[in-house]
């Protein structure tokens, strides 16, 4: 028996099929090939999704091939109105898909709203795209002659996303990319897969043609289809740095232009005149919001000088007050991780950093709710040096470091010699201090006494080092670049008064 028709056996169990979305209509996978989703915060199986094969990849490109023809020609006037009706829609149903976030993924009902909510920005600016894709016009350029630039659509775009947003960082890249007039295939997080087929069932009934926007699920098989295929000519992946460096390497060696945003080590640097209250409250909030499965999470904070103590215990003094649970429930703060792999290699970074010699002020392990459910309590861990795994590694989960340095100075050494450079923050009252930190510091976006600077929608989300690969950040002025390319028009109407032979270079003057 394939295991296709033991998922479908297993239909009546309440495991929920997940299929491909292709061409305007759920398509069933026929790989016999299917990997299972969870309910983290209670620990069932709720849902098993097809993993396409490299046929259901191609079938997926050509709808999108095909609809492209006629959506580039789609008026920019029709295309703004459509991202109305998008934001209108996905407006009024945010609750619902919300649900399916936490159902999926684990994080609080009201962290779920959140991400949409800033997902949804994404998609307002997208409705400005007539303002957005207007090109530069020059008037008697030479004489008689006009130059100008316009930009257009790249043709099939395809993105890759991550588990921890499964909402918002596909809006982050379907938004700009279909009003730029591309058309998109979206292979989206095999843990979490549900959220992108709402997406593609809320597009349709906002009026969007079949085959502009695509959803096929899978694993490598499906990434590595998407990153050799001829038909596509742009691929925006956001996930963890060995991947990300992956798939912008085969990407780009493959022809494609490639923005792959990678992972994060976020260094939340406090100086000895901080408020410690503000600085404490925005490193637990920072540190411990959706478990810390966040890419802008703050996960290492520096302490500087004599401020450690003080705050050390002022982050200590706010952990049991956070209400850890299933994140359907209204005052639950923090919910489950992800999976229970997950969890439990989020928890072994507790014996790793203790054995290597940092102070674990409080451990997880001992506050988490009992239940079959994914959970890992809040854990803090002081006293953390650069050799260390907790420091080295990304851990994504509900576990801040903290590292005691002398001067800013170190502080500032200590972010700029990590690899990552995706957030960063400092909490100081001295803004010339701030300022000077905004100058040297070596990531693509800086919080001034703000935890998690994830930009406004019409600036441009990135970072640097080994947090991005590739020349475009996301969303914003740099998103609506990323999805066009460029094209000058030289023009010239006839006029016999101007016209003869000329061999010579063309001059302007
Ligand atoms: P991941 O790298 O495991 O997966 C991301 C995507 O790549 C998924 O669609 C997955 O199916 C696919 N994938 C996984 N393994 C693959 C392989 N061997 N070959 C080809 N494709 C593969 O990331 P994740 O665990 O889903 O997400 C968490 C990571 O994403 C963290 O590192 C986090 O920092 C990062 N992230 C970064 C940003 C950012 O903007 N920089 C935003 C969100 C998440």
């Amino acid at each position: 028996m394939t295991e296709v028709l033991e998922q479908q056996q297993a239909r009546g169990t309440g495991v929920t099929r997940i299929s491909h979305w292709i061409g305007g209509r759920p398509v069933e996978g026929r790989s016999g090939r299917s990997g299972p989703v969870f309910n983290p915060a209670t620990g069932e199986q709720t849902g098993e999704v097809d993993f396409a094969s490299v046929e259901e990849i191609d079938a997926a490109v050509a709808s999108a091939k095909q609809a492209y023809e006629s959506w580039r020609k789609v008026s920019l006037a029709k295309r703004a109105e459509l991202m109305f009706n998008i934001r209108e829609l996905v407006h009024e149903r945010r609750e619902e898909v919300a649900r399916i976030l936490t159902a999926e993924h684990g994080k609080v009902l009201s962290d779920a709203l959140g991400e949409v909510t800033r997902g949804l920005e994404v998609v307002e600016f997208a409705c400005g795209i007539p303002t957005l894709l207007k090109g530069d016009f020059s008037e008697q350029a030479s004489t008689g002659i006009d130059v100008y630039s316009i930009r257009q659509p790249l043709g099939v775009v395809a993105g890759i996303t991550p588990f921890n947003f499964p909402a918002m960082v596909p809006m982050w890249m379907w938004a700009p990319a279909i009003a730029c007039g591309n058309t998109f295939v979206l292979k989206p997080s095999e843990k979490d897969p549900s959220a992108s087929i709402w997406t593609a069932e809320l597009l349709k009934e906002a009026g969007l043609p079949d085959g502009v926007f695509n959803v096929v699920h899978g694993d490598k098989v499906a990434v590595d289809r998407v990153l050799e295929h001829p038909d596509i000519a742009a691929l925006s992946f956001v996930g963890s740095t060995p991947i990300a460096r992956y798939v912008y390497e085969t990407g780009t060696k493959a022809g494609k232009r490639v923005q792959a945003l990678g992972g994060a080590k976020n260094h939340m640097v406090v100086l000895p005149d901080a408020d410690i209250a503000m600085a404490a409250d925005a490193a637990v909030s920072a540190a411990y919001g959706s478990a810390g499965e966040r890419c802008m999470a703050v996960s290492h904070v520096v302490a500087v000088g004599d401020v450690a103590d003080d705050l050390v215990a002022a982050i200590q003094e706010r952990l049991p007050k956070i209400k850890v649970g299933n994140g359907m429930e209204p005052d639950v703060e923090m919910g489950p991780l992800v999976t229970r792999e997950h969890r439990d290699k989020v928890a072994a970074y507790l014996d790793k950093g203790r054995d290597q010699g940092a102070t674990v002020v409080a451990d997880g392990r001992e506050t988490t709710p009992e239940g079959n459910g994914f959970f890992l309590g809040v854990s803090l861990i002081d006293d953390v040096t650069t050799e260390m795994d907790v420091y080295k590694d990304e851990i994504f989960g509900p576990v801040l470091g903290v590292s005691r340095v002398a001067t800013y100075d170190d502080a500032l050494r200590m972010v700029n010699e990590n690899p990552y450079g995706n957030g960063t923050a400092i909490f100081t009252r001295d803004g010339g201090v701030a300022r000077q930190f905004q100058f040297d510091v070596q990531a693509g976006m800086v919080g001034i006494n703000v935890p998690i600077p994830v930009p406004v929608a019409y600036y441009s989300f990135g970072g640097w080092k080994a947090s991005l690969f590739g020349d475009r950040h996301i969303y914003g002025p740099e998103g609506i670049e990323f999805y066009t390319r460029g094209k000058v028009v030289t023009s010239r109407w006839p006029d016999p008064a101007t016209s003869q032979v000329d061999l010579g270079f063309p001059q302007t003057r």
